[in-house]
């Protein structure tokens, strides 16, 4: 890391492989310029993947094309550790002191363990129980000041915050940093059914490495306004998603004109997609060029992800000898 910034945030998602545009809208856009002010550190996070993922069997090729993605789309790895977390063991090991410190009655109460045990009955793993605390230990082990989240993730940090503030406590040390929220206004981007969450799993998504065409294709499925039966009838852009996407992608002209004609059915959610489509196809020209070139030396993306290990262990291992001089066990 060359230069110290405001501080240092720390974000991870799970390796989801090639990224879709409610990855990008949702949280690249937003690390991509945290780079301006923050010393940023990413990580792939594999080892929470285990908790919910069936087969492993796409992890390793999932991680290379995610890392892939986020480099095309703008993280810039030499002033960014990108790296991934099961490549830095000692975050296992932090989890294991603060998971002593942790409630299980809390743990088990949170909404997330709720729902994921609703999601997946059959496999509620132990794993599943500790996800947060693994969570505390990503941010805690690189001594992050901030953690961009949106409003609906901030009861997560706040365990966070918390689980730091318990630690420090019962070992009467300040050795661990209680993250401050980078609250961020995370839009919910509405997949291509207009319903759900925009998510690879539902099928409902526009990959980003997709050709023009493929995009066009996937723009073509979209779902308008309900009310809209006949090319004649007036529309609502305002429960439209095209129209919630021409706001991000279109020109300010552009997204006037849809206002307008839409409502007086001036112009039909074909054309209207079709703009939609190109506008999005020329915003992602310049990842998918970038994308292409750095995709021809697949080493490049493993160099990235091994050099962030590396920077992302020096960290780790300081923190850790801290942390065990703080608890008071024997030092080697
Ligand atoms: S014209 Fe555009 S904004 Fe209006 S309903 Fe059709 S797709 Fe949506």
């Amino acid at each position: 890391m060359t230069t110290r910034k405001k501080g240092r945030c720390f974000s991870g998602a799970r390796p989801t492989g090639r990224q879709h545009l409610g990855n990008y809208l949702g949280a690249i856009k937003n690390y991509i310029a945290l780079q301006d002010e923050y010393d940023c550190i990413y990580c792939i996070v594999d080892i929470h993947a285990l908790t919910t993922v069936d087969s492993t069997e796409n992890l390793r090729q999932n991680t290379y094309e995610m890392a892939l993605d986020w480099l095309a789309l703008g993280i810039r790895p030499v002033e960014t550790i990108l790296f991934i977390q099961s490549q830095v063991p000692e975050v296992t090991e932090l989890h294991t002191y603060l998971s002593m410190v942790t409630s299980l009655g809390k743990l088990t109460d949170l909404p997330t363990f709720k729902e994921k045990a609703r999601q997946q009955p059959h496999n509620i793993n132990y794993g599943l129980v500790g996800y947060p605390v693994l969570m505390a230990a990503d941010i805690a082990l690189y001594k992050a000041d901030v953690v961009p989240v949106g409003v609906d993730q901030a009861p997560h940090l706040e365990f966070t915050r918390e689980t730091v503030r318990s630690f420090n406590f019962r070992y009467n040390t300040n050795v661990l940093v209680e993250p401050q929220m980078r609250a961020t206004e995370i839009p919910k981007v509405l997949g291509i059914d207009g319903q759900q969450k925009m998510s690879k799993s539902l099928n409902n998504h526009i990959e980003l490495a997709a050709t023009p065409e493929e995009t066009a294709q996937r723009v073509m499925q979209m779902v308008t306004d309900p009310n809209r039966i006949k090319r004649s009838d007036p529309g609502n852009p305002d429960i439209c998603n095209v129209f919630s996407m021409h706001k991000i992608f279109s020109s300010p002209e552009e997204i006037a004109m849809v206002d307008v004609e839409c409502r007086r059915a001036g112009i039909g959610c074909v054309q209207c997609k079709q703009l939609f489509a190109k506008n999005l196809n020329a915003h992602l020209v310049p990842y998918r060029h970038m994308r292409s070139d750095l995709g021809k030396n697949p080493d490049y993306v493993w160099d990235v992800l091994r050099d962030g290990q590396q920077r992302a262990s020096a960290i780790a291992r300081q923190t850790m000898h801290e942390v065990r001089a703080a608890i008071g066990l024997p030092l080697p």
